[in-house]
C-alpha cells in the first residue's frame, strides 16, 4: 500500500486505538497520535492543522466577505497546492451543507483544494451517515469547525413545509425535516425562511445530542459547532446559531 493510500483511508485499527481510550482531547493530539502502539500505522501525516476554531470560523467568514465584494483571492488551488494535498489532508472547516448548486462551500467561502471537508446532503441534515462523516473529520483529521449551513429558499425545506406527497426516497428527504419545520407553525413572518432557520437550529441542536463523540469535542473546545444561513440574492453567510 502507497503512503497516498494509507492517507486516504481509515484505518479501522487507529480509529479504534484512538475513540476506544476515552480521551478524545489526547486522541487528537498530535504527540499522542504519534507515540501510539508501535504497529499501528503511520498517522504523522494526518497531523491535525493548528488553526484554533475560532481562528478558522474567522478564515472562513473573510472568505465569504471576499467574495460578497467581488475580491475573490481563489486561494489554495495553484500546481504547488495540488502536489501539497496530495500528501495528506488538513481540512480547517466540515461543512454540512445543501446540496443546492447555488450553495458550493468553496465558491462561497472562498477556498481552495484541502481547506473544506464538504457534506453535501439536500435540505441539510443529519442522520447516522452524516454523523458519522462528522465524526470522521473531527476524530481523524482533527477540523476544529462545524458549520451547519442552510440557505435562502431551499426547495428540500419547501417540500417539508408543503406536506405534498413526494415520489420514491425523496420522500426520506422531507421527513427528515418536517420536524424542524413543524415547530415554526405559529411563527409570523416568512413561513418558507422561517423553516430554513429552524432546520438548520434543531440540527445545531441535535448534534450533540446525537453524537457524544462530538459533544465531548465540542466541550474539549476541539471542536466549534455553528449554523449559517446563506443568503441567495447577497451571498452573506449569516451565523444563526
Ligand atoms: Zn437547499
Amino acid at each position: 500500500m502507497t503512503k497516498s493510500e494509507r492517507t486516504g483511508m481509515i484505518s479501522r485499527r487507529n480509529l479504534i486505538l484512538r475513540a476506544g481510550a476515552g480521551m478524545l482531547a489526547a486522541s487528537i493530539a498530535p504527540a499522542l497520535l504519534q507515540a501510539q502502539a508501535a504497529n499501528a500505522e503511520p498517522i504523522s501525516d494526518l497531523t491535525p492543522t493548528d488553526i484554533t476554531p475560532e481562528g478558522a470560523l474567522k478564515k472562513l467568514m473573510e472568505g465569504n466577505q471576499r467574495y460578497i465584494e467581488q475580491k475573490r483571492t481563489f486561494p489554495d488551488q495553484a500546481r504547488s497546492r495540488i502536489v501539497e494535498v496530495a500528501q495528506g489532508q488538513h481540512p480547517f472547516a466540515t461543512i454540512l451543507a445543501c446540496s443546492d448548486s447555488r450553495v458550493a462551500p468553496e465558491i462561497i467561502f472562498d477556498q481552495g483544494l484541502g481547506d473544506l471537508f464538504d457534506i453535501r446532503v439536500a435540505g441539510n441534515f443529519l442522520d447516522d451517515v452524516v454523523l458519522g462523516n462528522i465524526e470522521y473529520a473531527t476524530l481523524e483529521l482533527g477540523v476544529p469547525l462545524l458549520v451547519i449551513l442552510g440557505h435562502e429558499r431551499c426547495g428540500a425545506v419547501k417540500a417539508a413545509l408543503d406536506g405534498k406527497a413526494v415520489p420514491g426516497h425523496i420522500s426520506t428527504l422531507v421527513a427528515a425535516i418536517k420536524p424542524a419545520v413543524d415547530t415554526t407553525k405559529n411563527q409570523g413572518g416568512d413561513a418558507w425562511d422561517n423553516a430554513v432557520r429552524a432546520n438548520v437550529k434543531m440540527n445545531v441542536n441535535k448534534l450533540q445530542s446525537s453524537s457524544p463523540i462530538l459533544a465531548e469535542a465540542v466541550k474539549a473546545g476541539k471542536l466549534k459547532l455553528v449554523g449559517g444561513r446563506y443568503d441567495l440574492d447577497s451571498g452573506k453567510v449569516e451565523i444563526i446559531a
